[in-house]
C-alpha cells in the first residue's frame, strides 16, 4: 500500500526541473524541490511526534512552504488542518480543543499565545521558516540522511487527508472530514473537465487555508504536472503583472469584479488566456457578460463545498450560461429535493440540492449526530443549497435554505428578488434578507448597493419592483449601503446583515 494521494500525485509529476511553484517575489519551487522538501517536512514532522492518523495544524501566511507542509503531513500519513489566519486566540481554542492536533504550526509572531493553547490540548507548537527560534526546517536540516530515505507512510483511499473546518455562517464550525480518495477523484475529474496540462501556468491570489486555493487549485495542477504563480493575495494590480505569464486563473467572484476595474484588462491582455474559473460564491450574470464583452472569454463558474469538494461546473466545450453552475461532473450524483419531504422535485422546480460520489467526504469529525442530519439513508449529501435544474440540465444555485424566506406562508427566494433589484439602473448589487415582522413572521428586506455617484432611490426601487414581482416578494424595506459585508472567499454574509437590519420592522407594521 503507498500514500494513496501523494504516491498518485507523484506519479504524474512532470521532470524535476519543472517549475511547481513561482511566488510573487520570485522564488521557485520546482518538482524535484517538492519531493526532496517534502520528504525532509515529513521527517520532521515524524521527529516531532506527529504518528499516522494525527491531526498536524496550521495557521500561516500563504507561502510555498505551507504547502509543502501540507504535502509532506500527507506523506507522513497524517492529517492536514488549515485554518483561517484572522482566526484569533480564542477561536483557536475551539478548533485546538475539537481537533486535539498533536502539532501546531504557526507564524512566529502568534508563537507564545498558541504555545500555550496547544499545550492544553495535548500539542506542540512549531514555527516555519528561518526565524531563528527553532521551526521545521531547522528539524529538517537536521535530518536530511533520514529523508533521502524516506518512505511515505501507507494510506488507503478512505484514510483522512484533511479536515477543513466549514465556515458556517451560523453556529460552530464543524470539522469536514475528507478522505485520500475524496481529494485525489476530484482532482483527477478537475483535470480532465478543466483540460489542465503540464503546459499550464495557474495564477494563484486564493487563500490556502480554504478548499478552493488549497484542493481545487492546487491538487488540479499538481495532478496536471503544471505550475502557479503564488500571490500573497489578491491584488488586481499584481494579477495584472503576472497575467502575461499565466495560462489560466481560479478566483471568487469578487476578483472579477475588480478586475472589470482595472483600465489593463483588455482582450489582448487576456489573448493568451486559457480558462478563467469562478466558484465560492454566485458569480452575477452581469459581470460574467461585461468579462466577456471586456475579454472574449467566458468565465467558467463551477460549484463545490467543503464537504464535498466540486459538485458541478460549466461545460469547457459548449455554452457557459451566466446564472448558472453547469452540471454535474462526472461520478457525482446530483438531485434535488422537496427540503420538508425530501421527496424529488420535478423538473425546473426549486428544492435542496443533494449529492452523491467519490468527492462527497466522510462526515463531521467528532459529530455522528451532525452526520446523521445531513446525510439521506441512501448515501446522498444535503448541501443545505437551494436550486433547481433546467431543461437542458444546467444546475441554478437560488442561495442558501437557510436564507429563504417565508413570508406570511409564501416562500420567497432572495436570489429571485436579487436579481430584478440587480438589473435596475444605478445598481450595482444587493442583498435581500427575512427579518422578524410581526404579521407575516418574516418580512422581505433589501439592502443595495447603488454605482458611483448615482442617485438610486429606495423609492424607484420600489416603483420598478411593483411591476415585476408578486407582492408577497417585494420588499417592505429597502436599505441603501455603500457595501455588502463579505468574508475572505467574497461570500456576502447575510447573518450580518439579518443582525443588522433585525429592527426593520419595530415595532411591527402590517405594511
Ligand atoms: P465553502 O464550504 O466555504 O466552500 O462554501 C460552500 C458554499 O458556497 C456552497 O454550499 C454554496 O452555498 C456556495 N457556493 C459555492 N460555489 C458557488 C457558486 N458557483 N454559486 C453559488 N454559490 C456557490
Amino acid at each position: 500500500m503507498t500514500s494513496h494521494l501523494f504516491s498518485a500525485l507523484r506519479a504524474r509529476m512532470p521532470d524535476a526541473g519543472r517549475t511547481f511553484i513561482e511566488t510573487a517575489d520570485g522564488e521557485v519551487i520546482r518538482y524535484g524541490d517538492l519531493v526532496r522538501e517534502t520528504a525532509r517536512l515529513a521527517v520532521a514532522l515524524v521527529a516531532l511526534g506527529v504518528q499516522p492518523g494525527d491531526r498536524v495544524a496550521v495557521q500561516v501566511e500563504k507561502s510555498a512552504e505551507a504547502i509543502l507542509l501540507y504535502l509532506a503531513t500527507i506523506r507522513a500519513g497524517a492529517i492536514f488542518l488549515p485554518l483561517n489566519t484572522a482566526y484569533t486566540l480564542a477561536e483557536l481554542d475551539y478548533f485546538l480543543s475539537d481537533a486535539e492536533p498533536s502539532l501546531v504550526v504557526c507564524d512566529p509572531a502568534k508563537r507564545d499565545g498558541i504555545a500555550e493553547l496547544a499545550a492544553r490540548h495535548g500539542g506542540v507548537v512549531e514555527t516555519l521558516g528561518a526565524d531563528g527560534r527553532g521551526s521545521l526546517t531547522d528539524k529538517a536540516a537536521a535530518v536530511s540522511d533520514e529523508a533521502a530515505r524516506f518512505t511515505d507512510v501507507p494510506r488507503g483511499p478512505d484514510d483522512l487527508g484533511a479536515i477543513l473546518y466549514t465556515s458556517g455562517t451560523t453556529g460552530r464550525s464543524k470539522g469536514a472530514m475528507l478522505s485520500h480518495d475524496n481529494l485525489l477523484s476530484n482532482a483527477l475529474t478537475l483535470v480532465d473537465y478543466w483540460r489542465f496540462t503540464d503546459k499550464d501556468v495557474l495564477l494563484h491570489a486564493l487563500p490556502i487555508f480554504h478548499t478552493h486555493g488549497l484542493f481545487v487549485a492546487t491538487n488540479t495542477l499538481l495532478a496536471a504536472g503544471g505550475a502557479m504563480i503564488f500571490l500573497p493575495k489578491f491584488d488586481a494590480d499584481q494579477v495584472m503583472r503576472h497575467l502575461p505569464r499565466a495560462t489560466s486563473m481560479m478566483g471568487v467572484p469578487t476578483f472579477y469584479v475588480r478586475l472589470l476595474q482595472h483600465e489593463g484588462l483588455t482582450r489582448e491582455a487576456t489573448a493568451h488566456m486559457r480558462l478563467f474559473v469562478s466558484g465560492s460564491a454566485p458569480l452575477l450574470a452581469e459581470t460574467h457578460r461585461e468579462w466577456h464583452a471586456r475579454t472574449g472569454h467566458a468565465i467558467l463558474e463551477r460549484y463545490g463545498m467543503t464537504e464535498t469538494n466540486m459538485n458541478t461546473s460549466n461545460p469547457y466545450d459548449g455554452d457557459r450560461v451566466a446564472g448558472t453552475v453547469g452540471f454535474p461532473l462526472p461520478g457525482v450524483e446530483l438531485r434535488v429535493a422537496d427540503q420538508q419531504t425530501a421527496a424529488p422535485v420535478g423538473q425546473g422546480e426549486i428544492g435542496i440540492i443533494e449529492v452523491r460520489g467519490p468527492n462527497v467526504f466522510k462526515g463531521y469529525w467528532r459529530n455522528p449526530e451532525k452526520t446523521m442530519e445531513e446525510f439521506r439513508a441512501d448515501g446522498f449529501f444535503i448541501t443545505g443549497d437551494l436550486g433547481k435544474i433546467d431543461e437542458r440540465g444546467y444546475v441554478h444555485i437560488v442561495g442558501r435554505g437557510k436564507d429563504l424566506i417565508i413570508s406570511g406562508g409564501f416562500n420567497v427566494y432572495p436570489k429571485e428578488v436579487e436579481e430584478a433589484i440587480d438589473d435596475l439602473p444605478g445598481v450595482v448589487e444587493s442583498a435581500v434578507i427575512g427579518v422578524p415582522h410581526r404579521d407575516f413572521g418574516e418580512g422581505v428586506v433589501a439592502v443595495v448597493v447603488g454605482k458611483a455617484g448615482g442617485l438610486v432611490e429606495p423609492a424607484t426601487i420600489a416603483a420598478a419592483l411593483s411591476e415585476r414581482l408578486a407582492k408577497f416578494k417585494q420588499p417592505k424595506r429597502i436599505y441603501i449601503v455603500q457595501e455588502l459585508p463579505r468574508n475572505t472567499m467574497g461570500k456576502v454574509q447575510k447573518n450580518i446583515l439579518r443582525q443588522r437590519f433585525a429592527d426593520a420592522f419595530q415595532p411591527a407594521t402590517a405594511s
